[in-house]
């Protein structure tokens, strides 16, 4: 049963909306580019174990898609894929790298003609996991359950090259059709009850509680002013920042389209960027309104929560509430 689905993680979404709006040649624009090809083939490694999951038998298995849980106050650990049993528990660890692959204790080692490149051991990595989560079990129900990981290479480009000084490598990484006979041949070991059914609800909702999504200060992240972000509202056709506000509506500059909500599209990328919060002056700058009645008219239309009174008041953005509009 499926008990948490994956969603496209909001550091796609702030790379996307940084992209979007920074000047054409803007000197970091490469590396923003890269981090976000990254993301995106992590991402996608990790949807390709979702379709071979499905196809493991065992009814009674909840099925967990990206989790990312607390290990202290501080820190976290992620799990690409979580398979939890009243008996047992398996992770799966996607990776999503071409080319050959040679794994030794302290790294992977990715070679492409002939640039190699250099990963953490993902073993190890999993092997983390496996840790942090059993001790998380135990924390909450006392309870020891046997358990395993592997790692999976989604990419249909990547050929692992065998290690015979480390056995690891041939039991536990795979390609994805392996991971219905390995994940059950793993089940099948192991038939006893250890939590009851009960409790392990109960622990699921508590693994979903738990669940906290990274969510990086981008702009921070690649040292990036808030005055080098562009603003504006991008005319979907045009794809440039060329809608006004003008006798009430929003119309484009170029093609002449009237498009009453993508302001919104422009607020979810302030949201994004700058944070969760916005006044009156800073939406009238970003949505490069005429007056601040027109942008304060706009704030209450949303309906949007905020703090203080007029000149200092705050209104406060989510990403979902703003959807709700679009
Ligand atoms: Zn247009």
């Amino acid at each position: 049963m499926l008990k948490k689905e994956r969603k496209i993680p909001i550091k796609i979404l702030k790379l996307e909306a940084l992209l979007r709006r920074l000047p054409a040649n803007h000197v970091r624009r490469k590396y923003i580019e890269e981090e976000l090809a990254r993301s995106y083939s992590g991402y996608r490694g990790e949807q390709a174990l979702d379709y071979y999951v499905a196809q493991i038998p065992g009814k009674d298995h909840l099925i967990f898609q990206d989790l990312r849980l607390p290990f202290s106050k501080d820190y976290f650990f992620q799990i690409d894929l979580l398979l939890l049993t009243q008996r047992h528990f398996l992770i799966l660890e996607a990776k999503n790298i071409a080319g050959t692959i040679f794994i030794d204790q302290n790294q992977l080692v990715r070679t492409i003609d002939d640039a190699k490149a250099s990963y953490p051991n993902p073993i190890h990595q999993a092997e983390n996991q496996q840790y942090h989560f059993g001790n998380l079990i135990q924390n909450h129900t006392n309870l020891i359950l046997p358990n395993t990981s592997f790692v999976v290479m989604t990419n249909s480009n990547s050929i692992i090259k065998p290690n015979p000084d480390y056995r690891a490598v041939a039991q536990k990484v795979i390609g994805p059709p392996v991971i219905r006979p390995r994940v059950s041949r793993f089940y099948s070991e192991y038939q006893k009850d250890i939590i009851e059914k009960k409790e392990l609800q109960k622990l699921s909702r508590q693994l979903i509680k738990m669940h906290t999504p990274s969510d990086p200060h981008i702009i921070e992240q690649f040292q990036i002013e808030k005055n080098e972000i562009l603003p504006g509202v991008f005319c979907e056709e045009c794809e440039q920042r060329t809608i006004i506000r003008l006798q009430r509506r929003w119309r484009c500059t170029q093609c002449g389209k009237v498009d009453d909500i993508r302001f919104i599209h422009a607020l979810v990328d302030y949201c994004l960027l700058m944070g969760p919060s916005i006044t009156n002056q800073q939406c009238r700058s970003f949505l490069q309104l005429t007056s601040s009645s027109i942008s304060s008219k706009l704030l209450r239309s949303l309906h949007l929560p905020y703090t203080g009174e007029y000149k200092n008041r705050a209104y406060h953005l989510s990403i979902k509430e703003l959807q709700k509009w679009l």
